[in-house]
């Protein structure tokens, strides 16, 4: 990135409960962790038993066009992973669920191009609503709530674990959706990340449906959604990809 190049923003509301703005430049960075164990690069890990799998490298029958929720999705798919082809726009999982233990493995591309938010970005959608940022922070410095594995426009990362591009990435996500109770009443959806066994959130609150330069808030949603990966024009890889549901999770 160019020296005088401006990170992220100081135009945008500040985050309730913190002195940063929405995408603040100045947010101070994650510190960079190098991920250990790299022994699943070449065959990913089996999926637990009562796992739901929703790709397995190379059936990708359970995904669609997110724009139309219907139409086969466009992405390439083969040699064990699907790949965000030219204007093939998110994909969604005909799927829908709330409270799970989710588990996806993503590359970034080689060689990789762009910088800041313009380098091997994509995203992991919680319930279609709720960013998981994907993004290529190997010696790539963006604003920190932008950062891989940062809840995009909320809350940076406790750690920048990216390995090096081109190498398979495992995010491990706990999620807890929010609960609608009425009279407007919200229990906050909860996540927990780990990237590449590497801990970014422990049962962090979440604002609200993630946005762009706004303050995240709630607004009554469906119980269930679908995983959508975003195609940010960047050519990501996807592969094994599974769900555990949460069941009997009281939170009300
Ligand atoms: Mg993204």
């Amino acid at each position: 990135m160019a020296e005088d190049k401006k990170l992220g923003f100081d135009d945008t509301p500040l985050i309730p409960g913190t002195r940063w703005h929405v995408h603040d430049g100045q947010r101070p960075q994650p510190p960079v962790v190098a991920p250990g164990d790299e022994s699943t690069q070449n065959s990913p890990g089996a999926a637990p038993a009562d796992a739901i799998i929703l790709f397995d490298g190379k059936d990708a029958s359970g995904w669609v066009k997110s724009s139309d929720g219907a139409s086969p999705l466009a992405w390439k798919v083969a040699d064990g992973y699907m790949e965000i082809t030219p204007k093939g726009g998110d994909i969604a999982t005909k799927a829908h669920f709330g409270d799970c233990q989710l588990h996806l493995e993503w590359a970034s591309p080689t060689v990789p191009s762009g910088d800041d938010q313009g380098r091997g970005n994509s995203g992991a959608y919680l319930m279609g609503l709720y960013e998981v940022q994907i993004l290529d922070c190997y010696e790539n410095v963006t604003y920190a709530d932008g950062t891989t594995g940062g809840m995009y426009g909320q809350c940076p990362p406790l750690a920048n674990a990216c390995r090096r591009p081109g190498l398979w990435q495992t995010y491990d996500i706990i999620w807890a959706a929010p609960r609608f109770i009425g009279d407007g009443r919200v229990v906050p959806a909860r996540v927990t990340v780990l990237h590449n066994g590497v801990l970014l959130h422990h049962d962090r609150e979440l604002m609200g449906p993630t946005k762009y330069r706004q303050v995240a808030s709630y607004r009554p949603h469906a119980e269930t959604g679908p995983l959508v990966l975003q195609d940010h024009g960047d050519p990501v890889r996807f592969r094994n990809i599974w769900y555990r549901p949460i069941v009997g999770y009281d939170r009300t």
